[in-house]
């Protein structure tokens, strides 16, 4: 059996040329007679693998100098909880809440300091983004957070908001290198690589170095303190070896197609071959407000259940896999990241023609 067109919201599908290379260098990795899941990571070879895959993840975002960038371990949630512990020094932070993530970051705050939620799209199942130009930010709020591109919602905010001066933190998981972005306007930038760089097990974490503090409160565990992966270099302990290769090989590939701005081309490209037959079709709707659509991940629904179902099941079928909707949602998403090429958003929409044509009376 050849491969599927993975629509996969995350683990996500990766570069066939990446898992290519990946699987030539399994047995042996150049030369050194073992795989790089074998190899200690004090070698030099693993810290040459993860020196390049920062110096390049650098230069494809342009981060600035005054920034860590760190490879860390607990997926996204764990930052969660890490982020409050290390940036709460008033203890106030103020979120945004745009869908589960934000949600549960904003909830998972509230267990360490005073979490405002100074604004919410819940009202219509986080169809939105709110409006963030005049928000009610708090005047002693440490950091105001947000989840920039929603997943499960399939909204991303095309704007940053005005945080009135305010530290911005942006959980980026699942928009991470879709395009460029201006890393100077963040304090700290994070997100789990298993929707659109690597493989589950990495968290990169970029965060501005006047932020890490020097203590944190007694109860914060010592691997939960920035500070203990920054003074280290990410090899306080045992790193994510062989996720941390594998993500400087996307790396590497994103700097061979051109980097983030024709990465952002092209996602582009993509996106609008879906939205555009979106917004023909009689069938199939889109759910979100059309200025906050995601890039990334987008969402539909035919308005009838068994239809919905019939759909996934064919187009499973036909090899485009995992199109079912988040257990929240229902309906249908097609998470279309950076790897998925134009010929699998093509297929996508010919079989949806197809099914509209077949189950139109
Ligand atoms: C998937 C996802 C998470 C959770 O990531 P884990 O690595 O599973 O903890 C958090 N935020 C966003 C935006 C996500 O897409």
């Amino acid at each position: 059996m050849g491969r599927v067109y993975n629509f996969s919201a995350g683990p996500a599908v990766l570069p066939e040329s990446v898992l290519k290379e990946a699987a030539e260098e399994m047995m042996d990795y150049r030369g050194c007679g073992m795989s790089v899941m074998e190899m200690s990571h004090r070698s030099k070879m693993f810290d040459t693998i993860i020196k390049e895959a920062e110096a390049d993840l650098r230069e494809l975002m342009n981060i600035p100098d005054n920034y860590k960038v760190l490879f860390l371990q607990g997926g996204a949630s764990l930052q969660f909880a890490m982020i409050p512990m290390n940036l709460m020094k008033n203890g106030v932070a103020d979120f945004i809440v745009t869908g589960n993530w934000a949600k549960k970051a904003y909830q998972e705050a509230g267990k360490y300091g005073k979490a405002n939620k100074i604004a919410s799209s819940e009202d219509e199942t986080f169809a939105y983004i709110p409006d963030c130009s005049d928000l009610p930010i708090s005047e002693d709020a440490d950091y105001v957070y947000i989840c920039q591109n929603n997943t499960i919602y399939g909204t991303t905010y095309h704007k940053l908001p005005d945080t009135k001066g305010k530290t911005l933190v942006a959980d980026v998981s699942s928009c991470f290198l879709s395009a460029p972005i201006d890393v100077s306007k963040y304090g700290l930038v994070y997100g789990g690589v298993q929707k659109n760089i690597g493989p589950a097990g990495v968290c990169i974490v970029i965060i501005r170095e006047d932020l890490i503090p020097e203590e944190t409160a007694k109860y914060v565990p010592t691997m939960m303190q920035y500070k203990t992966h920054a003074d280290a270099d990410s090899m306080y302990n045992t790193p994510p070896c062989y996720g941390i290769y594998m993500c400087g090989k996307v790396f590497k590939w994103l700097k061979s197609i051109g980097g983030l701005a024709e990465m952002e081309k092209r996602n582009i490209e993509k996106a609008n071959i879906l939205y555009d037959y979106l917004d023909s079709s009689k069938m199939f709707k889109g759910t979100v407000r059309k200025e906050d659509r995601s890039l990334m991940n987008v969402p539909f629904v035919t308005g009838d259940k068994d239809l919905d179902a019939k759909f996934v099941a064919e187009a499973k079928a036909a090899g485009l896999e995992n199109l079912k909707g988040h257990r929240t949602v229902g309906g249908m998403r097609a998470s279309i990241y950076n790897a998925m090429p134009k010929e699998g958003v093509e297929a996508l929409v010919a079989f949806m023609k197809k099914f509209e044509t077949e189950n139109t009376k």
